[in-house]
């Protein structure tokens, strides 16, 4: 909810680099400050390294400085990271209605990855009833971790499916702890970006509460900032059973422990994207 512009990144040869490119446009079609557009600002160019090259996702070269980066309906950023003739594996790390699902929609249709998401493998659990799902159940409802010994498996299995394999991944939600961070280097997976999203804590308790989804369509909606377009999908949105105010502060309380916990793991290769107070987001590494 709340962003419509896809974060941009490339893999170049040993370097992480960053570029915005600027739609004036997006500012202007803004009309709410709560929804994030990603705006970015040209003092947040920050080339860590320089390389002639940049290989991207579909394996095409090009200069990252000449490359015309497909503008949306907002500014993009271009970020590589170190280099690898291998599909791109990226994770993102976000609060709460942070704008997180919409990047990753929005990554994994632009770049072609699978999208893994440790919260959605947890429901589809819960929803069978399995042994798993209704242990995890109980730790979803208080806004807690679930335990590793269920979340460490679901996910690595998802991870090497072939499709992962063949396509490259987006993993979303994980990992939250050190232990977590240490399972996948020790199985061999190690990330090529590790996207953290950072919003102010006031915007994303309000968004949370007001956060409905249509389940017929799927499509989102925030019933003061983007409320639904007809009575008869109104009676028909349903709330997520943690989008309380209470649970949404435990869930923020939680985010924020874990994303402490695992950055020192991928220190090397963090990207932040923080919200500015025009209503888009500055880049630094
Ligand atoms: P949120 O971003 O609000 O946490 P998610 O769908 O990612 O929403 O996760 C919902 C719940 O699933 C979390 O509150 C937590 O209980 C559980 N969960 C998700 N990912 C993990 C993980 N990597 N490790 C442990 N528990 C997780």
């Amino acid at each position: 909810m709340g962003s419509n512009s896809c974060l941009n990144f490339a893999i170049t040869h040993h370097c992480v680099y960053l570029s915005p490119s600027f739609s004036p446009k997006s500012k202007l079609h803004n009309p709410n400050p709560n929804h994030n557009q990603f705006l970015l600002s040209r003092s947040s160019f920050i080339p860590i390294a320089t390389s002639s090259f940049a290989l991207h996702s579909n394996h095409t070269l090009s200069h990252p400085r000449s490359k015309k980066l497909p503008l949306r309906n907002a500014p993009n950023f271009y970020v590589a990271a170190s280099a690898k003739a291998e599909p791109l594996k990226v994770m993102i790390s976000g609060a709460p209605a942070s704008g997180k699902g919409t990047q990753c929609e929005l990554i994994t249709q632009k770049y072609g990855l699978v999208h893994i998401a440790a919260g959605d493998l947890l429901r589809v659990e819960v929803a069978a009833a399995s042994e798993n799902g209704k242990r995890a159940k109980e730790y979803m409802e208080k806004g807690e971790l679930v335990p590793d010994e269920i979340v460490v498996m679901m996910v690595k299995e998802r991870l090497l499916q072939p499709d992962s394999q063949e396509k490259g991944w987006l993993l979303d939600g994980y990992p939250r702890s050190s232990s977590q961070a240490a399972a996948l280097e020790d199985f061999g997976i190690h990330p090529d970006i590790f996207i953290l999203l950072e919003v102010p804590e006031d915007n994303l308790v309000e968004r949370v509460v007001g956060r409905r989804l249509d389940p017929l369509t799927g499509k989102i909606y925030h019933l003061k900032y983007s409320p639904p377009e007809s009575e008869e999908i109104a009676s028909r949105l349903t709330q997520r059973f943690d989008d309380t105010e209470e649970r949404v502060k435990l869930r923020l309380h939680t985010h924020h422990q874990n994303v402490e916990a695992v950055l020192s793991t991928y220190k090397d290769i963090t990207v932040k994207a923080g919200m500015t107070n025009f209503s888009g987001w500055l880049i630094s590494g």
